[in-house]
């Protein structure tokens, strides 16, 4: 099956985080079966999870590999880059923590919460518009990586 890739980052914004306001779609590729959605978060800081000091100092950033619900036969991948933020309070005993995606994925989670916890029965995709594009539950492929 041919994909026609669709690269405007406003369709995938709203395609992939409709709902999700913490995050920005930066590039979309598709090789090898798989869509990689490139995306980090546009907060302006986050609140120390120790003392909630809100924080916009950011340390460092890596990248979180997060698993998806597949898009047809597409396994989606979302690359997720998060900063990590300085703690400025001279009492706190953290000095660094990561930025929170509370909608998008549990800490640490390999996958998007919406795919640990879709019910395939009647989930009705309202990102995708619906059984539009072969969309249909692949859950093997899904756990396989
Ligand atoms: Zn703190």
């Amino acid at each position: 099956m041919a994909l026609v890739m669709q690269t405007d980052a406003p369709f995938w914004n709203s395609l992939v985080f409709d709902g999700i306001a913490e995050v920005d779609v930066e590039a979309v590729t598709a090789a090898f079966g798989t869509i990689e959605v490139v995306a980090r978060g546009h907060a302006g800081g986050a609140s120390c999870p120790d003392c909630g000091r809100f924080s916009g100092r950011v340390h460092d950033r890596y990248q979180r590999r997060l698993r998806d619900l597949p898009l047809a036969d597409q396994s989606f991948v979302i690359r997720l880059t998060v900063r990590r933020f300085i703690c400025e309070s001279t009492d706190c005993p953290r000095r660094t923590f990561a930025e929170p995606f509370s909608r998008l994925a549990a800490p640490h989670a390999r996958f998007t919460t919406r795919l640990s916890t879709a019910p395939w029965n009647g989930w009705g995709l309202p990102w995708l518009g619906g059984p539009v594009l072969g969309w249909r539950p692949s859950w093997d492929s899904a756990r396989d990586g």
